[in-house]
């Protein structure tokens, strides 16, 4: 499997959903992981239980993504104190979902203020360390709405879209500072987010997808482990699909 011994990686939202199996899969691949995160540190507790059954090792760093300054603070505090920050993922997202007439301004700006505004800034604490170290991972978590659309999702999937342009002109900005900027697009996966859709909706989503099945955490977690690997060194730039074949 691919290896991460020595590494420092940092994961927003990490404390539940795909970020804690995020977490625990990258400490499994012998990295140090430090999750960020705006939940309760209980919460964040039982990640790193898993994270200690899985041999591994992890803390948390509670914070606001959207908070620059904190952002900025927090990792300079980390890279003093581990000596390295090898591997960002900007996994932290909310969804507001509404039609078109029912977006308010509140929801629109919460929504690009984290998925894109945290990835940027945190993109931003994260790139000298790397710069300095000639190497380094980015990774984005995108969604297929950014490119396939979705009715009622027009904030979110803009934003996921921006992650994406994001994703690509960093990957042109640090190539030759050796980091790698990917983007990672999950498909639906089974996480509290998507268990709150009524069954119905569940069902279309199914009909939809070419392998049969809703994905699980650990489908996105192998496909970012791998991009954080050695072996991925010359992929940058991309969107890995992780959708069972939703959006080809
Ligand atoms: P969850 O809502 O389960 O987890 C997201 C985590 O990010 C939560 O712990 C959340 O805390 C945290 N978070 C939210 N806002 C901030 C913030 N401002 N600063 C720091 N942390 C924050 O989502 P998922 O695990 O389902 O999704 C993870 C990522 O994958 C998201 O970017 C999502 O858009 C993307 N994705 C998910 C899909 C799915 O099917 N589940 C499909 C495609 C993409 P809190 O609970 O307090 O909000």
């Amino acid at each position: 499997m691919f290896r991460l011994d020595d590494k420092v990686a940092v994961v927003t939202g990490g404390y539940r959903g795909i970020g804690r199996v995020l977490c625990v899969e990258l400490a499994r691949a012998g990295a140090h992981v430090v999750a960020v995160d705006v939940l309760e540190p209980p919460i964040g507790e039982q990640m790193l239980a898993d994270v200690r059954a899985a041999g591994g090792s992890a803390e948390l760093l509670p914070c606001d993504v959207t908070d620059h300054e904190a952002i900025g603070d927090a990792f300079h505090a980390l890279y003093k104190r581990l000596g390295r920050l090898d591997i960002l993922i900007n996994n932290a997202g909310i969804a507001r979902d509404q039609v078109l007439l029912r977006v308010s301004p509140e929801d629109l700006h919460k929504t690009l203020a984290v998925n894109v505004g945290g990835a940027v800034f945190c993109s931003k604490a994260a790139i000298r360390p790397m710069s300095r170290a000639k190497t380094g991972r980015i990774i984005n978590m995108a969604s297929v709405v950014a490119e396939t659309g979705n009715p009622g999702q027009a904030a979110y999937a803009a934003s996921k879209a921006a992650l994406i342009g994001l994703t690509k002109t960093l990957a042109r900005e640090y190539a030759s500072r050796g980091v790698t900027v990917n983007a990672v697009g999950p498909g639906f996966i089974d996480t509290d987010m998507t268990r709150m859709l009524p069954e119905d909706a569940k069902q279309l989503m199914l009909q939809q997808i070419p392998l049969g099945r809703v994905g699980q955490p650990h489908d996105v977690a192998a496909a970012v482990v791998f991009l954080c690997s050695d072996e991925a060194s010359y992929i940058t730039g991309q969107v890995l699909r992780v959708n069972g074949g939703m959006y080809m």
